[in-house]
């Protein structure tokens, strides 16, 4: 890797805390070095009360790109100096590229959803989809499918912290997608979420539960997984959650983990930083010789 690293080095960065756990220097150096590119990513332990300074740093060392995580994704979206649509329905920015010492910021995470969908051959548009959830990954993929032409979403939350959010999502929605029908309602009302299943193309499960310590379980009654029914889960780890499972048991059309998610959604950010395709599949190749 030091034999890569000279006076002309482009960097990249991604920004948060914790930051030591990421996956996303590894991936991204992997890439760089595969498609002779003379670029480097670093992590940088950052906090909300840092992120003036870091943005103005990132201006002044003139950093190519990067991407920003937990907690600092909402107040990374008022610094950049220019949003997508969905980063500004949402409130956050994962990615950023530098275009001329302008900051673009985006959101990527339901971009890198839908296209894992359509990678399994699912597309969204015209689609009832039904998600649970309304944090983070819940709202990127609820957006997402509304930009990109979904009929329907549905959304469903438990009565907690989040499920005004999922609210506010649909109030955001109904000015920036009229033509899509988006509902909010409560995950305790059993009938109405066997009703929207039953009447759904796309059944998504964008909540924590399925990941530990809450594996092993699902939010949704086995009997409602029909086989015409794609069913598709945020959760990458572990790879197969029990919704997965009992959707692979029902023989539902597709059963897509959240590893594709998470993978695809650095394939996007790759083309904004490069231009290039990332080799996704020989990374993953690469990847699996190492866990040998
Ligand atoms: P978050 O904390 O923002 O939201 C958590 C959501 O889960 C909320 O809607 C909450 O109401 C719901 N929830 C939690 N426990 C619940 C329970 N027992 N019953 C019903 N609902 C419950 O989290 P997030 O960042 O949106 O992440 C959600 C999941 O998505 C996590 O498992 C995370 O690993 C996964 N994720 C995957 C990717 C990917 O690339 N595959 C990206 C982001 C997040």
């Amino acid at each position: 890797m030091e034999n890569r690293i000279d006076g002309r080095t482009g960097l990249l960065a991604l920004f948060g805390t914790p930051v030591g756990h990421s996956g996303s220097p590894a991936m991204y150096n992997w890439c760089f070095r595969k498609h002779g590119l003379n670029l480097a990513y670093m992590a940088f332990d950052v906090n909300i009360d840092d992120m003036e300074q870091t943005m103005s740093s990132v201006k002044l060392w003139n950093l190519r790109g990067g991407n920003f995580t937990m907690p600092v994704k909402n107040i990374a979206a008022t610094l950049c100096d220019e949003i997508s649509p969905a980063s500004r329905i949402i409130g956050a920015c994962n990615v950023f590229v530098n275009k001329d010492g302008k900051l673009y910021g985006d959101v990527t995470d339901g971009v890198g959803f839908i296209k894992n969908l359509s990678v399994n051959g699912v597309e969204v548009k015209g689609k009832k989809m039904v998600v649970l959830g309304a944090g983070g990954a819940a709202t990127a993929i609820q957006v997402q499918a509304a930009l990109d032409g979904a009929a329907e979403v549905a959304i469903f939350n438990r009565d907690d912290e989040f499920y005004a959010r999922a609210e506010s999502t649909k109030e955001k929605l109904a000015k920036e997608t009229p033509d899509v029908k988006v509902t909010v309602t409560h995950l305790e009302e059993a009938d109405k979420l066997a009703a929207a299943i039953n009447a759904c193309d796309i059944l998504v499960n964008a909540t924590s539960v399925g990941m530990k310590p809450q594996d092993g379980i699902s939010l949704v009654d086995k009997a409602l997984l029909r086989k015409d029914l794609v069913v598709a889960d945020t959760v990458y780890n572990p790879e197969k959650t029990q919704l997965i499972l009992d959707a692979e048991e029902a023989g539902c059309a597709k059963a897509i983990g959240g590893k594709g998610m998470l993978l695809y959604q650095g394939a996007v950010n790759y083309e904004l930083f490069t231009g290039l395709e990332m080799p996704v599949e020989e990374y993953q190749a690469w990847q699996a010789e190492q866990a040998k």
